[in-house]
């Protein structure tokens, strides 16, 4: 274990902790995800804590002591003032950080990680506008990118009970073992399968399209609310088998007008 490090790192959350303090939770390129502790009392946190906020790149410093690990220094290297400030923006970028801080685990250092993310966070910058419908879309593309870098890959192409090639129309989507299932296993053993649900071929196209294209292109791909409500359900399966319990309510909560919302669960 390190006694102290100097780090880049992004802030993924920030809680209260205890009395005077604050839990801080950063991705960082070398040391994956960090949790330490800001010290109200030993150092004026205020100072410190302006800084440590999720829209921006910062250059870290933090000790671990005999009992906990502990910012001591915090400067900018990059500010993302749009995503500061915008509303729209801000709960997007909050929204996926506080899912990656759910998902990922401590201790895993992953550098394409860590690009992932500050990538989605420049692409989200040089948006002028974002509408629900579309920060929803924008955001499965990250998750199910960060999924499958995590090795969480969603199954589109191959089933997930027999592992042979899904084929056009002729399959079904089961959000319980986040993929699709081809026909020919539902039709032997329609017990196993009976949740398996219907899924257009045109959400399948989208959902594969948010995974691989890049974040300019799912900003210009024209959408419908339908199949990006339909996309969205298929990512938050996929979301919960991978990582049990969380998240605990759809990611798309807080982003999407309440209307929509309800059409999709
Ligand atoms: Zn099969």
């Amino acid at each position: 274990m390190w006694a102290s490090i100097k780090t880049e790192a992004i802030i993924l959350s920030v809680a209260p902790w205890r009395e005077a303090d604050r839990r801080y939770s950063a991705l960082t390129p070398g040391y994956g995800k960090l949790e330490f502790l800001g010290r109200g009392a030993a150092k004026p946190l205020a100072k410190l804590a302006s800084h440590l906020e999720p829209c921006a790149i910062l250059d870290l410093e933090i000790i671990c002591g005999a009992r906990s690990i502990t910012v001591i220094g915090v400067e900018r290297r990059h500010a993302f003032p749009h995503l500061a400030t915008s509303v729209d923006h801000r709960l997007l970028v909050l929204t996926s950080t506080g899912l990656l801080d759910k998902i990922i685990r401590e201790e895993a250092a992953d550098a394409i990680l860590y690009a992932e993310l500050t990538t989605w966070l420049h692409f989200l910058e040089a948006q002028e506008t974002l509408h629900p419908t579309r920060s929803t879309f924008l955001l499965s593309g990250f998750l199910l990118r960060l999924m499958r870098q995590l090795g969480y890959n969603v199954a589109l192409d191959h089933c997930v009970g027999c592992e042979g090639e899904i084929v056009p129309l002729s399959f079904r989507w089961h959000g319980g073992r986040g993929g699709l299932v081809c026909s020919s296993c539902i039709a032997k053993n329609p017990g196993e399968w009976f949740l398996a649900t219907p899924l257009r071929q045109e959400v399948v196209q989208l959902l594969r399209l948010a995974r691989d294209s890049s974040y300019d292109g799912l900003f210009r791909y024209p959408l419908k609310g339908a199949d990006v409500a339909a996309l969205a359900a298929c990512v938050h399966d996929t979301v919960l088998y991978h990582v049990p319990g969380h998240p605990t309510q759809p990611f798309w909560t807080g982003i999407l007008p309440l209307q929509t919302v309800s059409a999709i669960v």
